[in-house]
Parts: structure tokens; C-alpha cells; sequence
């Protein structure tokens, strides 16, 4: 579904991402794990057009490597960003409208199905989005971003600063999306204990290089991703 091949960031002298391929197949949890600074948010932001880069990223045949942010949105690809970046003066409805500016004539039915998938986010509908909970506020940022009804959401560290109780109930949402809405993920994270668990196939990014690849059940049970990644 997402092919992205020799893809390079530079900021200035920086190489922040030195060349790398990967793929993303139709109905897999693929997740990158990498340290802070390896270069995981680039790769996001090179996919998504948001920086400068070289390289190719096709994405259900075509290639986007050249088509702006909203026209890959359209196209079926979603972005949660890394810290969210939901509205905070904005109520939790008007956030969802706001993720739904590409599909307006199906937002009230969208809505809807996002208050089946969010049932706190039902009970908040008029609350501000500054006033939600870190976690409120992660399930409002994948809420927003399903709002464009994507074949392939892509997550940019959404365990950042969350407690690991909450963390699980969020990945069992995006397991859940995954299997019963066959909604395809990737997910870059920091937390490479709990990407590891929901996801099929993984990638370890250091220093702007994919150093590793492999299932993620071998990946977690490799003793030098304990040793670097799992806390021994
Ligand atoms: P994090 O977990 O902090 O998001 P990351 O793995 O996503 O880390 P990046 O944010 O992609 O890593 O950063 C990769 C490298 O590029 C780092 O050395 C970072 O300092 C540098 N970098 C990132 N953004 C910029 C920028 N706008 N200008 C200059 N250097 C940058």
C-alpha cells in the first residue's frame, strides 16, 4: 500500500534521514522504533510533503512523492501529529468537523461512528479540547484524522506522555480500527514495547537509517532490541 524507497531529509548539514526504504502492506500494524532524534518524525513529515525531501513514496500504486499534503489526505492517508495538535479552543465536534474539511457531505454520519469508536469523546462533545485529558485528547487526534476516512492512518508517537494503562487502551482502539475497519497503520513510536505488541512487522531506525527489520514478535524477543529498546 505505502512504498517509500532511498528517501532522504537534510535540514541545512543535518541528515536527518539518510536514504531509507520501507513498505507498508494493505491491513498491517507496521511500526518504527527509534530513539529521540533517529529520525522517525522526518520520515512522517517527508511522506506527508510537510519538508523538503528526496526520494520515492508511492502509495496504492501512485506516486506522491510530488502531490501536497492535502491532495495525499485525499488520496487515503491520514496524519495523527506528534503532539497532537488538536484545537484547544475549539470544542471536540468542532475538531471532528475540522478533520472532515475533505469530506463534508458524510460528516454527521462520521461523526457518529467516531462516538461509537470514542464513547468519551461522545460524552465531551461540547467540552473544549484544552480541557480534555492527554488521552481525550490522543483519541481526538485519531478521531479527527479518521475523519477523512483513510485506508492508511499514520501515527507519530501517540503514547508521548501517556500513562502505560491509558497507552494500552489506545492501541487496543488501533488494533481494533485495524481489524474490524481494515484500517492499515503506521505507527512510529518511541515506546517500542508497546508498538511491538500490536504490531505485524517492524523497522529500528537509528540515526536517520532503517538498521533493523523483521516480525515484530522477534523483534521483541530479540536480545538486542531488549537490551536497547525494552529496558533489558
Ligand atoms: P523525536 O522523537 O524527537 O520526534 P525523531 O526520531 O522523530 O525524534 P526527528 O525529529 O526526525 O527525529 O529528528 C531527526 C534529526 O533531525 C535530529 O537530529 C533533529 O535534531 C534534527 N531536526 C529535526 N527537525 C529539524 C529542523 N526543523 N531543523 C533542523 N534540524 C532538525
Amino acid at each position: 500500500m505505502l512504498k517509500v524507497n532511498n528517501l532522504k531529509v537534510k535540514y541545512g548539514v543535518i541528515e536527518a534521514v539518510r536514504g531509507i526504504d520501507f513498505e507498508v502492506k494493505a491491513g498491517e500494524i507496521v511500526t518504527i522504533i527509534g530513539a529521540n532524534g533517529a529520525g522517525k518524525t522526518s520520515t512522517l513529515s517527508a511522506i506527508f510533503n510537510l519538508v523538503k525531501k528526496e526520494g520515492t513514496v508511492r502509495f496504492v500504486e501512485g506516486d506522491i512523492s510530488k502531490l501536497s499534503t492535502d491532495k495525499i489526505v485525499k488520496h487515503g492517508m491520514a496524519l495523527v501529529p506528534e503532539g497532537r495538535r488538536i484545537f484547544i479552543n475549539l470544542t471536540v465536534e468542532e475538531n471532528l468537523k475540522i478533520g472532515a474539511y475533505t469530506n463534508e457531505e458524510n460528516y454527521e454520519n462520521l461523526k457518529e461512528e467516531m462516538f461509537r469508536l470514542f464513547p468519551r469523546l461522545k460524552q465531551k462533545r461540547n467540552n473544549y479540547g484544552g480541557s480534555l485529558s492527554g488521552g481525550e485528547q490522543q483519541m481526538l487526534a485519531i478521531a479527527r484524522a479518521l475523519m477523512s476516512e483513510p485506508k492508511m492512518l499514520v501515527l507519530d508517537e501517540p503514547s508521548l506522555g501517556l500513562a502505560p494503562i491509558i497507552v494500552k487502551d489506545l492501541f487496543g482502539i488501533l488494533v481494533d480500527l485495524n481489524k474490524n475497519d481494515d484500517v492499515t497503520i503506521l505507527l512510529v513510536e518511541q515506546n517500542a514495547a508497546a508498538a511491538l505488541k500490536i504490531a505485524d512487522r517492524a523497522y529500528v531506525m537509528e540515526n536517520g537509517s532503517l538498521v533493523m527489520e523483521d516480525d515484530a514478535k522477534a523483534l521483541l524477543a530479540s536480545d538486542e532490541i531488549k537490551k536497547k529498546y525494552l529496558g533489558g
